[in-house]
């Protein structure tokens, strides 16, 4: 570091500085504006993004609206990553390596809902962590799965318009936030990083389409991990051409650092035939859609009595799940899933359970809504009983106007529906 950086004493002074927190508002949910004017703690804002801030409050984990899913906790130069996604094109994009999900939540909430988002992590529980947040955003458009990258390539070749691989890496710029990052780091270790990205990376290539974008970002600053690697990736493959690179350092930029490379892979988006052999994206058949009539009503009696119209197709899982499938979601049933779309609820044959998710997504669109206030929330995210003046039925319970779950009225008083494992312990 002291022969690459210019100003090292300022790079090591870095260190002794706590680490930098952030935030990034959930844009599915909130304008940035409006979170602002709002927010009962302070914030500022993290330059070269629109929806992200710092801030220096300790609990916001378990504050109301971080339940309500209105900002997602996020390192402030990992947000570069999401920024850099803005100026590509995201009808069809995949997050190789999500979990937790800080980058997936800002792609979806770049997407706006629009495109399908397939948010993939090996490890099955980090995997379910990463569920859990795109749960919480309220992300209507993506899929969750569990799977290696070289099992996705063989289902999507040259498939997506964005392939973002945010790779596991020897984590230098984690020494503040994670001490258990140093003992670990060694150069043996980043020669390994170095092998395994360059093996993710060559199964990523693999689903770019014509015209479409590699992204790829670390949080170290190991050249071998970093400019060397997207240097030999160019090397491999002369189909891809770099757009830009950026590497954020802790003293430059005020965050714990961050490395970013945008490529395209050269070629007509419109023309997606791209070597031989590779099958044209129209050949992935969509999503096999399971209709399951008796469930279908059950479902529609639940959306009439919230007043939740929703429209799209409905399919119901062999378990009796029941999820909303995102226009355009291409077959995967060959692929460990965890989330598809918005999970609706369940089915049993006789009742139908409205899914936690279901409110999270679209929640703020039903007319049964019970608006409650900051202390009442928090009684709610406890799992207590609320009272209120609802005739009786199903309700969303919202903090102010933010749903955080369902809840169902009988005579004056609101059964917490909100999931066990959700709640806050005192
Ligand atoms: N993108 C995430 C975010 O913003 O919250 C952080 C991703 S983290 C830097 C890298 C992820 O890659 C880890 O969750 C790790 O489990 C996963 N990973 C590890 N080995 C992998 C492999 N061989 N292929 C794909 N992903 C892998």
């Amino acid at each position: 570091m002291k022969e690459r950086l210019g100003d090292f004493p300022a790079f090591l002074a870095s260190y002794e500085e706590p680490p930098k927190k952030g935030l990034r508002v959930n844009t599915l949910k909130i304008s940035p504006e409006e979170f602002v004017r709002r927010a009962p703690f302070p914030l500022s804002p993290v330059k070269g993004t629109t929806s992200g801030f710092y801030v220096s409050e300790e609990k916001l984990g378990a504050d109301v609206w971080h339940f309500a899913g209105l900002y997602y906790l996020q390192e402030p130069s990992a947000m570069t990553v999401g920024e850099t996604a803005k100026s590509c094109k995201k009808s069809r994009v995949l997050d190789l390596c999500a979990a937790p999900g800080g980058k997936t939540t800002h792609l979806a909430a770049e997407m706006g809902g629009e495109g399908i988002l397939i948010a993939n992590e090996i490890d099955p529980s980090r995997a379910r962590a990463l569920s859990q947040n795109v749960e919480r955003m309220g992300i209507p458009n993506c899929a969750v799965t569990c799977a290696p990258p070289e099992k996705l390539a063989e289902l999507f070749p040259a498939y997506f318009d964005l392939v973002l691989v945010d790779a596991p890496c020897s984590g230098e710029g984690m020494f503040k936030k994670e001490p258990n990052a140093i003992p670990e780091w060694s150069e043996e270790n980043v020669a390994r990083c170095a092998l395994r990205q360059r093996q993710i990376l060559e199964e990523a290539a693999k689903m770019v389409c014509a015209g479409g974008r590699l992204l790829y970002s670390t949080c170290t600053f190991a050249e071998e991990e970093d400019e060397w690697q997207i240097e030999e990736f160019l090397r491999r493959h002369p189909e891809f051409a770099l757009l830009r690179q950026n590497k954020l350092y802790p003293h430059e930029f005020r965050g714990e650092g961050h490395f970013c490379a945008l490529l395209e892979k050269k070629g007509d988006s419109s023309c997606p035939l791209v070597g031989e052999g590779v099958r044209p994206r129209a050949s992935i058949k969509p999503y096999p859609v399971r209709k399951n009539s008796e469930a279908n009503r059950a479902f529609s009696a639940f959306a009439e009595e919230v007043g939740l119209p929703l429209e799209g197709e409905i399919t119901t899982l062999p378990d009796g799940r029941m999820y909303l499938v995102p226009a355009g979601m291409p077959d995967l049933s060959n692929v460990r899933l965890l989330r598809l779309g918005v999970e609706l609820g369940e089915w049993d044959g006789k009742l139908f359970k409205p899914a936690h998710a279901l409110a999270m997504a679209f929640g703020g669109k039903a007319k049964r809504k019970l608006s409650l206030s900051r202390e009442e929330s928090e009684k709610y995210l406890r799992g207590e009983t609320l009272q209120t003046d609802l005739s009786n039925g199903w309700c969303v319970v919202c903090a102010e106007e933010f749903p955080l779950g369902f809840g169902k009225c009988v005579g004056g008083m609101v059964k917490n529906h909100l999931p066990k494992g959700l709640r806050k312990v005192k």
